[in-house]
């Protein structure tokens, strides 16, 4: 192995693709999602698919946001947040629910993704 690529692959981490998608229950929807409209999250992009017809809620894309950076990332087994992966609609009169799942994994470069020195100490806990 080369230098080069020895440092490049001490730099790289992996994360989950995932998607996201529209499933129904009984309960009816009511805010004009349509069952399967999906998006896919790779990396730090939300990718639509090229289908005029597919639509996303802005307030459930608010609700989903939080979970998406956790649910690429490798997960305790007993971490709720790995078992748990239908998201209700924010809106309580409706029945939609958002399905994430993981699709495969990709791998980026530390130094791709952020100008903050790769053995920086400040995510650590105070001590
Ligand atoms: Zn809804």
């Amino acid at each position: 192995m080369k230098k080069a690529d020895n440092i490049l692959a001490s730099d790289s981490f992996t994360l989950y693709d995932l998607k996201v998608e529209v499933v129904a229950i009984d309960k009816p929807m009511i805010c004009g999602h349509k069952e399967g409209d999906c998006f896919l999250v790779i990396g730090e992009n939300l990718v639509f698919p090229d289908n005029s017809n597919n639509y996303f809620s802005m307030y459930a894309l608010s609700a989903l946001l939080p979970l998406l950076p956790a649910k690429q990332r490798r997960l305790d087994k007993n971490d709720w947040m790995l078992s748990d992966s239908l998201i209700a609609c924010p809106d309580p009169n409706c029945g939609a629910k958002f399905k994430i799942t993981r699709i495969g994994t990709r791998s980026f470069s530390h130094a791709e993704c952020t100008a903050v020195n790769h053995h920086a100490k400040s995510a650590e806990p105070p001590r």
